[in-house]
């Protein structure tokens, strides 16, 4: 019997949510949220962000809602905010009727800039965005006071209004926090709340002229949903501060922002904008290229919900920035495969085998196992005839000594079927082996031992009379150093790319039941890896499969 699985300790968010919960805050509620900008698609980063959300939300009997951060209208696309809602719900997460855009609350931030003016708290400022660079100081020197600070409320609300209608061009004006030019911290030097942009929103068309920026928007958001716990990374940190001054000038509920490191996973890039870059600039297929780290490229690739979910929780949350190996993703999804994927035979280097003492013109079927994790899954008739085909790799003429697999005279097991015993080699004029010629053990059928001897090597076969074409696409890293980000000398993380990322197989020939598994669902070709049929249905040679994963599972070896 196996023990009980051990209580997993909380880890710093639960711990503080459960803290604030046994103390009473929010009267014991917990009320979370996704907060996503659409303009891109969502990687695996975002998953995290998610899992943790959602499942804290679950968790602790709460709600969480998603929120499409969309306070700039310039990069943020219908396509994009599509896109999150489906991956979300293929990840398995489900917001209700909590789906919210910050643009709903425009109407809202726009009369919190005019209270925050009146209160004189804000003001319009003509600075342009290099003027006020130069006025912000640094980490070592403090900011210089813009020359407009001292407006008055009369001329500010004057002003305000006038940028409301578009009366001035984008970049002229901003409307600025009044807040403190000399602050240690960059974000409360007088930070910019709303600025000019003559651009139609997804959402709002033509209404506005001018867009909060997202500090304006962010917090204030999170309070109107009543958000309890304002979940982020960690490079909002020093936001916080800026958002506490917010919610208390304003006097509105104020939740609890907690940062946690963003994940890092080594040998791909983790930011919306290199992989628009890499999108853009053709070195990769599109968004959804399977090598992407994007959920919609993970999913192209036959990754499935369980074992993102796997991952996220098992890489835990941290306080400080880490990375991960990408072993342990695909240890997470081998696991999950492992359980689930049906299995079926292919070979992706066929070598053509004739077994002369088998009746020509017979075919018969054999029973396959679907899948040896999961009795329930049963068995297929798998037709099997005089000829078939093998992996060229499970094949050698001159084989070392503890060679078991077929090689002259030896004896195999064809998996299923029989054993059969290679009797000769055929060979094309430059030498290469074309052919095997077997004789196989009729008594030996399913693959058992008639009579007690013994085989030590088993490979998987695909009958000639039935097989199905494919074309088959071998991927590796997107990158072929650990961390392409870390780019010296002014380096560009696109020099690290790796060249050999894509490989594709033409002529490899699977069972042709494989043509009717769903796409992106992945399988088990056995002894070769995982794969997954592509949406784009036909390659050059046949149907188009991808490779989601090889079967070597290093992680697991390392981390015994
Ligand atoms: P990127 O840097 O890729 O553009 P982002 O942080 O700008 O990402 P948002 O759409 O603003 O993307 O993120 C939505 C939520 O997902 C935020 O709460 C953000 O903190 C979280 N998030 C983004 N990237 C990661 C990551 N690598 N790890 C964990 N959470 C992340
Ligand atoms: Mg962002």
């Amino acid at each position: 019997m196996s023990e009980p699985e051990a209580e997993k300790p909380l880890d710093f968010i639960r711990t503080r949510i459960q803290e604030d919960q046994q103390a009473g805050k929010n009267d014991g509620k917990v009320h979370t949220r996704f907060p996503p900008e659409p303009n891109g698609y969502l990687h695996l980063g975002h998953a995290k962000s998610i899992c943790l959300n959602f499942g804290i939300a679950q968790e602790f009997g709460g709600l969480c809602n998603l929120r499409l951060d969309d306070t700039n209208p310039v990069a943020e696309k219908t396509e994009y905010a599509e896109a999150i809602q489906d991956d979300l719900r293929w990840l398995g997460f489900d917001w209700e009727d909590r789906f919210f855009h910050a643009s709903d609350y425009f109407d809202k931030l726009h009369s919190w800039a005019v209270q925050l003016i009146k209160a004189g708290k804000a003001f319009v400022c003509d600075l342009s965005f290099e003027e006020m660079k130069a006025h912000r100081g640094n980490l070592i020197e403090p900011g210089k006071n813009s020359p407009f600070r001292e407006r008055t409320v009369e001329e500010n609300l004057e002003l305000f209004e006038q940028m409301r209608l578009g009366e001035f061009p984008d970049g002229t004006k901003t409307l600025r926090a009044k807040i403190d030019m000399s602050s240690p911290n960059l974000n409360l030097r007088d930070p910019v709340i709303y600025r000019i942009i003559h651009q139609e929103h997804p959402k709002t068309g033509n209404k506005w002229k001018i867009y909060p920026s997202y500090d304006f928007a962010h917090g204030q958001s999170d309070s109107l949903e009543g958000i309890t716990h304002s979940i982020c990374t960690l490079e909002f940190e020093h936001h916080r501060p800026l958002y506490d001054w917010l919610c208390q000038n304003l006097g509105i509920h104020h939740p609890q922002q907690i940062e946690f490191a963003r994940l890092n996973l080594n040998y791909t890039v983790m930011s919306k904008r290199k992989m628009l870059r890499l999108v853009e600039e053709g070195h990769v297929n599109g968004w959804d290229d399977p090598r992407m780290p994007t959920l919609q490229g993970m999913r192209r690739r036959g990754y499935t919900a369980n074992a993102i979910r796997d991952f996220c929780e098992k890489v835990g949350v941290a306080k400080r920035e880490n990375v991960i190996e990408v072993e342990l993703l695909e240890h997470c999804l081998r696991h999950d495969l492992n359980r689930c994927a049906p299995r079926r035979l292919g070979v992706l280097n066929p070598l053509k085998l004739t077994i002369s003492n088998y009746p020509d013109g017979q075919v018969e079927e054999v029973d396959a196992v679907n899948n040896p994790e999961d009795p329930e899954a049963g068995t297929r008739p798998v037709s099997f005839s005089k000829n078939i085909y093998i992996d060229r790799n499970d094949f050698m003429e001159d084989p070392p000594k503890k060679y078991f697999r077929m090689s002259p005279g030896r004896e195999v097991r064809l998996k299923y079927a029989y054993y059969v015993t290679c009797t000769e080699v055929i060979k094309d004029s430059d030498g290469e082996v074309i052919e095997l010629i077997c004789e196989y053990d009729p008594q030996s059928r399913g693959g058992d031992s008639p009579d007690g001897r013994k085989v030590r090597g088993t490979i998987q076969w695909v009958d000639a009379s039935t097989a199905q074409k494919v074309e088959v696409r071998l991927y590796d890293r997107l990158f072929k150093t650990a961390d392409p980000e870390k780019t010296e000398d002014g380096g560009d993380f696109i020099d690290h790319l790796n060249p050999d990322s894509l490989k594709v197989i033409s002529h490899a020939l699977v069972e042709a039941s494989v043509e009717q598994f769903e796409v992106g669902k992945a399988f088990q070709l056995e002894r070769v890896g995982y794969f997954c049929l592509d949406p784009d249905g036909q390659g050059n040679d046949g149907l188009l499969l991808n490779r989601t994963v090889a079967m070597r599972d290093s992680w697991a070896k390392a981390n015994k």
